[in-house]
């Protein structure tokens, strides 16, 4: 059975050990990273920049506890993720977030290149084919998955597995585009953008998100570069009044993030990697939007494990028992102590993430949870 480090976000005693980051240091020596990682590795901490407006990511400070932990063993860490927006975009984005050099202690790197077009393309499954695995992904041998656990309107819960499905995935694939990137999990088929002109309010919020410039209203009627689009779904998040969507399928969506999870890991030896899930400021949606609203639930502290399916199952399991925030959209969606919060905000069918990526062999869904004390 798979064992998972658990720390509370609570503080007992006044002292450096018991705060978040003294914690975080202090599980990195449980699992512990000597096991995993040796000297001159280079080691991949793989997080999400977040965007301009979404502050609620993985905080620096924990990113530069994990950094330091791998220098400690002389391992050669720097921290990644893959493109969401335009590259040098992107890494500004990580800049204002206080992701940088000098406040993590380690390179800030783009996973697939600042045009977001360098991968190798890797058979992932029955339902993705070959996917675009972020080419630094792909090469690094070693790798600590640092997840911001939170909801997500298209996943419903996303967590380490949501992390290296769409991060360690690039957007778009320079000879196959989005058919290759995560629009290819974000849809099924072709996958084209539907506009109801009926429900629409014009409200253009669609046209600013786009990472592309891809939208236009010329005439009040909308249009989009449909081979430039990445079918990434952030103008359909982002619209208020559901004028606008991506046909998808649910159930295919979550084991697709099950099959990119496969891909990405099947390019790393066993062992050489390592999953953080923060339950800590969840929000009710993903870190790529252009702002960050108020946690549904308290903070609940800090997971870490070598197994990815057991501490998404452990990370769930928490995430059941706790209680909604009030003042939260949580409260506003009259969430009772008790419901499974995340399905009653997003109504998707989120533990099939889990379940397939167990199917699928990536681990247990059954856990020892070892508290730290
Ligand atoms: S899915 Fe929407 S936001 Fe994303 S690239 Fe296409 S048009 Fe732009
Ligand atoms: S976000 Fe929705 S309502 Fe606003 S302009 Fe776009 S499609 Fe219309």
């Amino acid at each position: 059975m798979s064992k998972v480090f658990f720390a509370s976000a609570r503080v007992e005693k006044w002292r450096y050990e018991d705060s978040m980051p003294g914690k975080l240091e202090r599980l990195l020596r449980e699992v512990p990273l000597s096991a995993h990682f040796g000297a001159d590795e280079w080691v991949a901490v793989k997080t999400h920049f977040g965007s301009y407006g979404a502050h609620r990511i993985v905080r620096p400070v924990f990113l530069r506890k994990v950094v330091e932990s791998l220098i400690t063993l002389n391992a050669k860490p720097f921290v990644t993720d893959t493109v969401r927006i335009k590259g040098l975009d992107y890494l500004e984005v990580a800049n204002t977030n206080g992701i940088n050099h000098l406040s993590v202690g380690a390179p800030v790197v783009l996973a697939d290149g600042l045009y977001g077009n360098d991968n190798i393309m890797v058979n992932a499954g029955e339902i993705l084919g070959e996917i675009a695995v972020a080419s630094v992904i792909y090469d690094v041998p070693a790798m600590v998955v640092c997840s911001h656990v939170k909801g997500h309107i298209n996943a419903g819960y996303a967590g380490a597995i949501k992390n290296i499905a769409m991060g360690g995935i690039s957007s778009s694939h320079r000879h196959c585009g989005w058919k290759c990137g995560r629009g290819a999990m974000h849809t099924i088929g072709e996958g084209k953008l539907v506009w109801d002109s009926e429900k629409c309010t014009l409200c253009l919020q669609c046209e600013d998100v786009c990472p592309l410039d891809c939208i236009d209203f010329e005439d009040d009627t909308f249009s989009y570069a449909d081979e430039r689009c990445w079918r990434c779904g952030r103008c359909t998040r982002v619209c208020p009044d559901g004028g606008l969507t991506l046909p998808g399928d649910d159930k295919l969506f979550m084991k697709s993030l099950a099959e990119a999870s496969k891909a990405v890991l099947g390019t790393f030896k066993p062992g050489k990697v390592i999953y953080i899930n923060f339950i800590t400021e969840v929000q009710p949606e993903c870190d790529c939007m252009p702002a960050a609203e108020v946690p549904v639930i308290q903070d609940l502290g800090i997971l870490v494990s070598d197994d990815i399916v057991a501490i998404e199952q452990a990370s769930v399991d928490m995430l059941m028992k706790a209680k909604p925030l009030p003042a939260s959209v949580a409260e506003s969606a009259q969430i009772k102590e008790g419901d499974d919060i995340l399905l009653k905000l997003h109504d998707k069918p989120y533990t099939l993430q889990i379940e397939e990526a167990e199917r699928l062999g990536l681990g247990s869904r059954k856990y020892e949870l070892v508290e730290l004390k």
